[in-house]
């Protein structure tokens, strides 16, 4: 057959030019692990009704400056428009010390992020985003003078059509907490953005409801740092609200609990605690902070910090002939991601990478082989495969072409990939089409035919099946469900890697 002859004939020169450039990382000496307890301390500052809450924000801000400590305080919209009515500079030039993110327009005021995203596909739900939260992260940036680094959602308002949004406004860090996604507990990449989300450490860190546990979290604290050293340092998560310092019930549960949305000339004011108990809250807070301070391989940073602690190091990466055999020789039926020695690829990255290769072989066009940046999940759930299917060599050349262009223009995996009139779901092509790679890249002639078999992504598991508890905030209405979400967000498991630790504080 010509085609194969050519490809055979093509790839002896390719393993000849890339055995001799490029530093292959897998292989290399890794560097040491870091060696420190990366703490990131964020607040959640929301509350736009209660007036009492400015100053807790402010005060917080402060005693952290004193500290010498830099937090990350993610604002809601409206809160930040509030300080600018109520006058409250002093309360902005207090934040502004500390790094700004961003915690949606309105909040609480209905329909939430979940609720509208519960009705919309994959890229209406990025416009939709787009159109309602974009002005709240405008109206941030002009009011503290600098871009908000990160989002993370109202209550468990949670919802993946967020994520492309995002990355297209520039934010890159996903911060919060909730269970719909998480990677055992330590950070990961998700939709294009390093989520420190659902982390185990820090997670018994918070006040108890009369703040009386502080030595029991200082207790937890020591627990964790010895054991993320022994493990060679990690991330701690811990966050409050400024305005649990001083409220005895939340802002949005007096007024939009249940689905409850009233006008604003009927908005309610949560109680308000006595002094000595606001006094207490504070100790608390202060005593945590000197505690946590205290530890020698303690180090406070902001969200954006995070970036520079956990690089995506594949992102720009050259891969050598040596790489991409060992990435193809780990795909299985399972697919999932992949940790080498100083990268982790998500599955839609290994997607990609082999079939830049496998294109550029059968084009005969050698080049080294880079990301091509972000690549999510498809959009829409696709086709099923129950038995094998077998092609021959030169349909599974063509798809391979075919699907190239796919990638190239929609920096997304295609729900269904066409072999012929053969419809296979991606998970089946990317197993056949490593196992070609494999081929061509030992230097074999490529075979007469290709089987796709059933596969499925292994990789979604860490992502929430559809359940009540994922929706139990108090803010949604009776019975909200959203399963399209996570039908959604499943999907995006394409994209889902482990966030590596760098040793970036030597
Ligand atoms: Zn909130």
């Amino acid at each position: 057959m010509r085609l194969r002859n050519q490809v055979g004939v093509m790839l002896a020169g390719l393993l000849c030019l890339r055995g001799t450039a490029g530093s292959p990382a897998v292989g290399k000496t890794s560097r040491q692990p870091a060696g420190y307890v990366y703490v990131v301390l964020w607040f959640d500052t929301e509350d736009y009704i209660l007036p009492q809450s400015d100053d807790p924000a402010k005060r917080i801000a402060d005693l952290l400056t004193r500290q010498g400590v830099r937090a990350t305080f993610k604002v809601v919209g409206e809160k930040g428009r509030t300080l600018v009515r109520r006058r409250r500079l002093d309360v902005i030039q207090a934040l502004q010390r500390h790094e700004i993110g961003y915690h949606a327009n309105t909040h609480s005021q209905h329909p939430t992020v979940a609720e509208y995203e519960s009705q919309l596909d994959w890229e209406v739900g990025a416009a939709e985003f787009t159109r309602r939260e974009r002005p709240g992260y405008e109206d941030l940036r002009r009011i503290f003078g600098q871009a908000p680094t990160c989002y993370g959602q109202p209550g468990s308002s949670w919802a993946p059509q967020v994520f492309p949004a995002l990355q297209s406004w520039g934010v890159k860090v996903y911060l919060d907490d909730a269970p719909h996604v998480g990677l055992e507990g330590r950070p990961f990449w998700y939709g294009g953005l390093l989520n420190i989300f659902h982390i185990q450490a820090g997670s018994d860190l918070r006040p108890n409801a009369d703040w009386s546990n502080l030595a029991q979290v200082k207790a937890n604290f020591q627990a964790t740092y010895a054991s993320l050293l022994q493990s060679g340092g990690g991330i701690v998560s811990l966050y409050f609200h400024p305005c649990e310092f001083v409220h005895r019930e939340f802002w949005d549960a007096v007024n939009f609990a249940q689905g409850a949305n009233p006008p604003r000339d009927q908005w309610k004011l949560p109680a308000v605690q006595a002094p000595p108990e606001i006094e207490r809250n504070f100790r608390f807070l202060e005593g945590m902070v000197a505690f946590m301070k205290s530890f020698p391989r303690v180090r406070f940073i902001t969200a954006s910090q995070v970036l520079d602690v956990m690089p995506d190091r594949a992102q720009h990466h050259p891969f050598s002939i040596a790489e991409l055999r060992q990435i193809a020789s780990r795909v299985s039926p399972d697919v999932s991601f992949q940790v080498h020695q100083d990268y982790a690829l998500s599955a839609s990255e290994i997607f990609d990478l082999l079939n830049q290769f496998a294109a550029s072989a059968i084009r005969k066009r050698p080049r080294a082989w880079h990301l091509r940046g972000m690549i999510y999940g498809p959009g829409w759930p696709g086709a099923e495969l129950r038995q094998d299917v077998q092609v021959p060599w030169n349909q599974f050349v063509r798809t391979v072409l075919d699907v190239e262009g796919f990638l190239a223009d929609h920096h997304q995996i295609p729900n269904v990939v066409w072999l012929g009139s053969k419809p296979v779901p991606p998970e089946s092509y990317l197993v056949a089409l490593a196992q070609a790679a494999r081929a061509l890249l030992a230097g074999e002639p490529a075979p007469d035919a290709v089987t796709l078999r059933p596969a499925h992504l292994a990789a979604a598991r860490y992502v929430a099946d559809d359940s009540p508890n994922l929706w139990e905030w108090v803010i949604f209405p009776p019975g909200f469900d959203a399963p399209q979400l996570m039908v959604l967000a499943k999907l995006q498991a394409w994209t889902l890697k482990p966030a590596l630790l760098v040793d970036a504080h030597r």
